[in-house]
Formats: C-alpha cells, sequence, structure tokens
C-alpha cells in the first residue's frame, strides 16, 4: 500500500490504480489566465475546484472561508484549444474541532455527599 507518485492518491495493493484526470483551474477575477492554471489531479471539474480552494485559500487570508466565493474556470488539461471548460463557483466553511487530551490524574478529593 501506497501513495501514487503521480496524484497523490492513495493505492490499495490489490485494486488497479488508475489516475483520475488533470484539470487546469484559474481564477480570472484575479487576472489569471490559462497559463497561470494550476494542474490538479480530481475525479471531476468540480473536484479540481475543490483542490485548487483547499490550495489557493491557505497561502492567501482565507477568503473563501469567510464567506467570499470565488469563480473559477476549470477545464480538461491540453496545449490545444479548452476542453470542456466550465465556471466553476466555490464557496467554503471552517468546520469547529475540538481536541480533548488527559493533562494529569486530577488531585481532587470527591467532597460528594455520602448516602
Ligand atoms: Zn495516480
Amino acid at each position: 500500500m501506497s501513495f501514487c507518485e503521480k496524484c497523490g492518491v492513495f493505492k490499495f495493493r490489490a485494486e488497479k490504480h488508475r489516475c483520475p484526470p488533470r484539470w487546469m483551474v484559474w481564477e480570472p477575477q484575479q487576472g489569471e489566465e490559462r497559463e497561470d492554471a494550476g494542474i490538479y489531479h480530481a475525479a471531476d471539474a468540480e473536484s479540481a475546484a475543490e483542490k485548487w480552494a483547499d490550495e489557493t485559500d491557505n497561502c492567501g487570508d482565507y477568503t473563501i472561508l469567510q464567506g467570499e466565493a470565488a469563480r473559477v474556470l476549470v477545464a480538461k488539461e491540453s496545449d490545444g484549444p479548452l476542453v470542456d471548460p466550465v465556471e466553476i463557483e466555490v464557496t467554503g466553511e471552517s468546520v469547529a474541532q475540538y481536541m480533548a487530551k488527559t493533562v494529569s490524574r486530577a488531585a481532587i478529593a470527591d467532597e460528594g455527599e455520602k448516602t
């Protein structure tokens, strides 16, 4: 069992692995053009846009997580004319996560009532 070197997907030994297609994702509203596109392995265009957001939003001010939707163009990776280009709106939400860890055995006398 290992991760695919090309796409990063976790491969199970028994399973025949085939890398998902590669997508170009770019954000015209930020002045990006096709040449600026990031490349993401994903099953579909929307998943590619989510990967883009996961990577891009982290590098900035988390504007998407702060509620600002982003519009991106996604197309199958190609050198020639755009293949199946779609415009996708990306939104996000951050999920609260709590972590509990025992620090020490509490040395507190139990002063509860005895019955
Ligand atoms: Zn792969």
